[in-house]
């Protein structure tokens, strides 16, 4: 995937990577001596200990903590990117196909754990979005994992991440979320994720969508090997898959997040297709 036009704007973007995303530091007498300097100049201390940071050469072990930053930073570009290609995606679609006004969510970096609107995170929950602060959380290691353990790596592996969060936003916005809270307590637990499973696929629907619009809005340009990297993706986060791997066995009506050949399915018909109205996976009788 290259970028033909990417959209690095911070204004929707909030940083809380720790030390282990940021780690070459000054402490003690120097950290008090750039902010007082800040204080002179008139400028966020904080800002002015990053831009000394950079500046100040380091060396031993702190080196490998720069690399481990440098390629953090990468991921932060990339997925920055995406989330605002996503926003610029979807407030078109929003303003030419459903005549409605779009509300940019927004995208957090965090390191190890954080705090949210529907609770705690770290990062063993992996990528998450949620729906009280309409933001969208990630720990940038889990594309690590993703490539890893998961044996998906790929730019568009990556980018259907985080293009498969702001879905969960589009869902908010068009009331699939309040949908879903509805029914909570209302219908049976397998029935409840059976819902889940729509909810989810429809996700991976509206990454599909993105990645299609993307590409026409030439903000993005896929290249060969792309779209299988997209879908290995799904394929393996598929819940089949994922149980398949953490218990041996798979059990179906425990499914909340549909399976592996379903989620491609869907990521697949939202790239073909492009159109938003194909996406109903709550009226649809066969997922
Ligand atoms: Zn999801």
């Amino acid at each position: 995937m290259k970028w033909l036009n990417r959209n690095d704007d911070q204004s929707n973007y909030e940083d809380r990577r720790g030390s282990s995303g940021k780690k070459v530091a000054i402490g003690g007498i120097g950290t008090i001596v750039v902010f007082v300097i800040a204080l002179l100049l008139n400028q966020d201390p904080q800002q002015l200990l990053n831009t000394v940071n950079q500046v100040i050469p380091s060396g031993g072990s702190e080196q490998i903590d720069e690399t481990a930053s440098k390629e953090n930073e990468d991921l932060k570009v990339f997925s920055l990117g995406v989330f605002n290609s996503a926003n610029d995606v979807w407030t078109k679609i929003f303003e030419e196909q459903l005549k409605k006004e779009y509300r940019n969510p927004t995208f957090v970096t965090f390191t190890d754990q954080t705090e949210s609107g529907c609770g705690g995170a770290s990062a063993s929950s992996g990528p998450f979005y949620c729906p009280a602060d309409e933001k969208v959380y990630i720990d940038l290691s889990f594309f690590h994992e993703l490539a890893n353990r998961f044996h998906a790596p790929g730019d568009l592996a990556m980018a259907y991440v985080t293009a498969h969060e702001v879905g969960h936003h589009i869902q908010k916005l068009l009331g699939y979320t309040d949908y879903m809270q509805n029914q909570r307590g209302q219908v049976s637990e397998t029935e409840y994720n059976e819902l889940s499973v729509r909810l989810e696929l429809q996700a991976d629907f509206y990454a599909g969508i993105w990645a299609r619009h993307a590409e026409e809005m030439n903000i993005i340009q896929l290249e060969e090997g792309d779209i299988e990297s997209a879908m290995n993706a799904a394929n393996a986060v598929g819940d089949d898959n994922l149980q398949k791997q953490m218990q041996g066995y798979v059990v179906p009506e425990s499914f909340t997040h549909g399976t592996s050949e379903q989620r491609m399915r869907w990521f697949n018909k939202g790239y073909n297709t492009g159109d938003i109205r194909k996406g109903n996976t709550f009226e649809v009788e066969q997922l």
